[in-house]
């Protein structure tokens, strides 16, 4: 049965757990999304340069510079400024939830993510297709 609910949209997602990555892609794709994939901020900007998508699932924990840096310095750019930036984090407190948010991410996803409603998680953060 195919889902016809919800539009069909470009998400890059970022994330180091090739796992996890995995099980994003299958999800997201499952119900009709275009999904990239970055496992670091450089992958992250090159994919974005090349293809610009409607929303960022950023993994806060990368090797490298981390997810917040990343979210900080789209958020500086003009150009991407205006991609609404997810964050997925293992870290449930308060304080790291505000971290998020002052970096620019409009919300954040608790991990481990469930399968079965991370689509819809995600649909309250996708702008309207014009
Ligand atoms: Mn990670």
């Amino acid at each position: 049965m195919r889902i016809e609910s919800i539009q069909t949209r470009v998400i890059l997602a970022v994330e180091d757990n090739e796992a996890n990555r995995m099980l994003i892609q299958a999800v997201l794709e499952r119900l009709g999304h275009v999904v990239l994939l970055a496992g670091s901020a450089s992958e992250a900007i090159s994919r974005i340069e090349h293809r610009r998508p409607d929303l960022i699932l950023m993994d806060i924990q990368l090797p490298g510079q981390d997810g917040l840096a990343l979210t900080r310095r789209l958020k500086a750019d003009p150009e991407f400024a205006p991609i609404p930036v997810v964050a997925i984090t293992a870290h449930a407190m308060a304080s790291d939830r505000q971290d998020c948010l002052d970096a620019g991410c409009a919300g954040y996803i608790a991990k481990p993510f469930n399968t079965r409603t991370l689509g819809a998680q995600i649909q309250e953060f996708l702008q309207p297709a014009s």
